[in-house]
């Protein structure tokens, strides 16, 4: 089977038979919907499973040399609540995972 391999697939949706090229973007000819949603949801869920991760993910910020003596304790400030915030979330998560094991 090469990339470009042409089947058939029955619609989910109008249940007419309409051209498939294997690809999750591929829509009916004959009522316009997706002829695979269900791999659609897969990606989708993936994707958003991806953006959570990315939501716990915190920036440290970064105390450069060149900075001025009331800069650098600012940053040390947020750099502390930060460092705190991502030991309190791993903790919950780290907690939920117990729960859930
Ligand atoms: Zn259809």
């Amino acid at each position: 089977m090469t990339p470009t391999f042409k089947s058939s697939k029955k619609c989910p949706h109008c249940g007419q038979w309409s051209e498939w090229n294997q690809k999750t973007t591929d829509t009916c000819e004959h009522c316009g919907a997706l002829l695979d949603d269900r791999n659609l949801l897969r990606e989708a869920a993936r994707e958003a499973e991806r953006k959570r991760e990315k939501g716990f993910e915190i920036d440290i910020i970064e105390i450069y040399p060149t900075d001025s003596l009331p800069v650098k304790i600012g940053k040390r400030i947020i750099q502390a609540i930060q460092i705190s915030f991502i030991g309190i979330v791993s903790f919950i998560i780290w907690f939920l995972t117990m729960l859930a094991a």
